[in-house]
Formats: C-alpha cells, sequence, structure tokens
C-alpha cells in the first residue's frame, strides 16, 4: 500500500537463525542468551559499572524504576510535556502525579533544564527525561538540577539506544535508565525493554520487582544450584523471554551501523529540507552524538497538517505524530493544559514525522521531499 513507509524491519537470516536457535534449544525464558543480552548491552554502552536488567517492554522498565525508587501515592514525578503518553501512564499507575515541564526552545524540542527546576516542588520525588527522537537532553543541566535539590533522575532512553554526551551512552546518566525495544525503536525485537543502572542497592530491588522478589531462577533449580526460593519483596512477572533475548543480540550487532545509516539519510533530508519553511529540530546540537530515532520536522506556522498528512498518502508516502499531547487524551483532559508548556503547544499541532529507517534507500528520500514539497506547494 505504501511507496515509503514510515519505518521497516531491519531483519534477515540472522534474527530467523537466532530464534529457531532457541526453539531447537529447549529452553524458552530466563536462560543464557538473557544474560548474554544483558552482559553485550552493557559492553555496548561501554560506561563501567552499568547493570542492565532486561525486561518485557520499555514501560514494564519504566513501572519498575518508579516502584523501585519508591514512588506513590502523594508524590509528583517531572515529565517532558512532549512524549509518549507511556510517561505520564507509569507516574499515575503508581498513584503519583506527573507534572510537565516544558520543551527547550523551538529547535531543541528536550525538556529544559530550567523549567525542571521550576517544577519541583516539596512533593516532587524524581524527574524523568527522554531523549526525543535520538538527541540527548542537556545532561549537565539537568543533571545539576537533580543534585541541588537530591532528586533522583530516571532517563526514558527508548529513543536513544547508542546515543551519546560528551562521549558518554545516554542511558548511564540517571540513577535508572529504561530502554524500549518495541518493533519500531531502533532495536527492534517486537516487545522487550531493559533497565540500566550504576546502584547496586538499586540493581538488586530492579531484580526482585522483575521475577517475584524470588531468589532464584527456574534455571538456577534446574541446573541444581538451588532447590527452593525465598520472598524478599512483593515482585511481579516483567521477565524477557529467550527467543527476545536472542533476537536483540542479533539486532545489537547491527545496530551501530543501523544507527550511522539513519545519521546518512537524516542528513540528506536536512540538506533537502534547507529552504522549505520546514525545518527538522536539533540542527544545533554540539557535544552530542544522535542515535536518528525518528525524523520529525516542524511544519510552516500557516500550513495544514491534515492536509499534508492526506497529500503525502495520497502519493504513497506514511508519516506519523509525535505526539498527540496529554491535553488532548481524555484521561489527562482534566490534569495537563497547554498552559503549562508553551513551547511544546506550540510545537504539538506543527509536528510530523517523516519515513526513516536504516534500510531506506537515498531515492527515498528524495521522494518524500519532493511529495512534502508538493504537498506545501513550495518549488522543488
Ligand atoms: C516506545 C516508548 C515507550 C514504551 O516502550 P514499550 O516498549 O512500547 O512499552 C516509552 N517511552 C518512549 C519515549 C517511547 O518511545
Amino acid at each position: 500500500m505504501w511507496k515509503v513507509q514510515l519505518f521497516r524491519l531491519n531483519y534477515d537470516h540472522r534474527e530467523r537463525d537466532a530464534a529457531a536457535a532457541v526453539v531447537a534449544s529447549g529452553w524458552l525464558t530466563m536462560g543464557e542468551r538473557v544474560v548474554e543480552f544483558e552482559t553485550a548491552f552493557a559492553e555496548f554502552l561501554g560506561t563501567p559499572r552499568v547493570s542492565c536488567t532486561a525486561v518485557s517492554s520499555g514501560t514494564a522498565a519504566l513501572h519498575m524504576a518508579l516502584m523501585a525508587l519508591g514512588v506513590g501515592p502523594g508524590d509528583e514525578v517531572i515529565i517532558p510535556a512532549l512524549t509518549f503518553v507511556a510517561d505520564a501512564n507509569v507516574v499515575r499507575v503508581v498513584g503519583a502525579t506527573p507534572v510537565l515541564a516544558d520543551c527547550t526552545s523551538l529547535d531543541d524540542w528536550n525538556i529544559a533544564a530550567a523549567s525542571i527546576e521550576l517544577r519541583i516542588t516539596p512533593r516532587t520525588k524524581a524527574v524523568l527525561i527522554v531523549h526525543y527522537a535520538g538527541y540527548s537532553c542537556d545532561m549537565a543541566g539537568i543533571l545539576d538540577v537533580c543534585a541541588r535539590h537530591r532528586l533522583p533522575l530516571i532517563e526514558d532512553v527508548a529513543h536513544a539506544p547508542g546515543a551519546t554526551y560528551h562521549g558518554q551512552s545516554c542511558g548511564t546518566f540517571g540513577d535508572i535508565a529504561c530502554f524500549s525495544f518495541f518493533s519500531n525503536k531502533n532495536l527492534s525485537i517486537g516487545e522487550g525493554g531493559l533497565l540500566t543502572t550504576r546502584n547496586e542497592q538499586l540493581h538488586q530491588r530492579l531484580r526482585y520487582l522483575r521475577s517475584h522478589g524470588m531468589t532464584t531462577l527456574t534455571l538456577d533449580r534446574h541446573q541444581g544450584r538451588a532447590i527452593s526460593y525465598d520472598v524478599i519483596q512483593p515482585g511481579l512477572n516483567y521477565r524477557l523471554d529467550e527467543i527476545h533475548a536472542a533476537l536483540g543480540l542479533a539486532q545489537l550487532e547491527k545496530l551501530p551501523a543501523a544507527n550511522r545509516r539513519r545519521g546518512q539519510l537524516t542528513a540528506a533530508y536536512r540538506r533537502q529540507l534547507a529552504s522549505s519553511g520546514v525545518t527538522i529540530p536539533f540542527a544545533h546540537s554540539a557535544n552530542a552524538t544522535s542515535v536518528y530515532h525518528i525524523l520529525p520536522v516542524l511544519l510552516p506556522e500557516t500550513a495544514d497538517r491534515r492536509q499534508i498528512i492526506e497529500a503525502l498518502k495520497q502519493r504513497g508516502v506514511q508519516s506519523s505524530i509525535h505526539y498527540p499531547p496529554f491535553w488532548e487524551f481524555s484521561a489527562y483532559r482534566d490534569h495537563f493544559s497547554p498552559a503549562a508548556a508553551p513551547i511544546a503547544a506550540a510545537i504539538h499541532p506543527r509536528e510530523l514525522t517523516l519515513p526513516l529507517y536504516p534500510t531506506m534507500a537515498d531515492v527515498d528520500v528524495d521522494y518524500v521531499v519532493a511529495s512534502l514539497r508538493a504537498a506545501l506547494g513550495v518549488q522543488p
């Protein structure tokens, strides 16, 4: 149906073989591949003393992060105004209140350290940031605010596996960081996620939360290392299974090259969209390396977004919106207003996401840009 779709999997025989090997192995969950994936991911992040805990989704990771930090009823958690609804949902699910902080500017759409500081109250229990579209947040500014107010920091790294800030990997700055490996993420395994922390106590708490608070695993008992278990704290089952971990290992090997290809395609979009009236955010991100999760653009103020999406569709180009604002959702209408985040409120109606994926061809970018220019009525 689509000539250029928003996203395509970067899959081949390697993922097929990896999954088939698990089926043949006779062991389906929490085995050697999960451990191998956690170890390989820690190595990929390249930061000393980072422990990884693989889980069933990015949302499970976020939920566990809040629980591990003791966030609950009466607490407030500061989150970005421009993000996926999971960040607000998990805060509500643990009984706390999400509080919105604004974007930095019409170019830097990431949460602003200054806006976080303005939202801090005596009830603030944690700060949750998102490296939007794969571009690192201002970590110096955010870490400074968190340190001065003694607030734990959670990084949502769903868009940014492999992104860096001054050479250090995103997902190694916060007290806890949460990755997602959902189908359309840079590392795709269907459903899956992972938490990182450098705090050994938090790491242990996350392990218990992941698997019923139990002290031993089925594999330990299978291998005769244990005959029973104790339960240390109430926990969940947010485990990752072996097939998904095997897919993760195959995808992790491809990730550096795939991220580089996303960067080349983004550079082509930037060149071709110059002087079109459409701007691509994060044009000025010094000292940071993006992993280009998506290709968001800011449409001209006068453009009719619905009409442009429809015109692109007529030419077989799929587009999307990242993200609809919280205050337009039924569950959040009474909680948030655009007045709380004027920059995000200005971006929301003008944001459009164009196709971007590592197997995309250069001519696909040409076609998308030509289609967008035609939709906008600007000369090619
Ligand atoms: C995808 C995503 C999530 C949720 O991850 P799942 O694995 O789908 O649960 C959370 N935050 C952001 C910013 C995301 O893009």
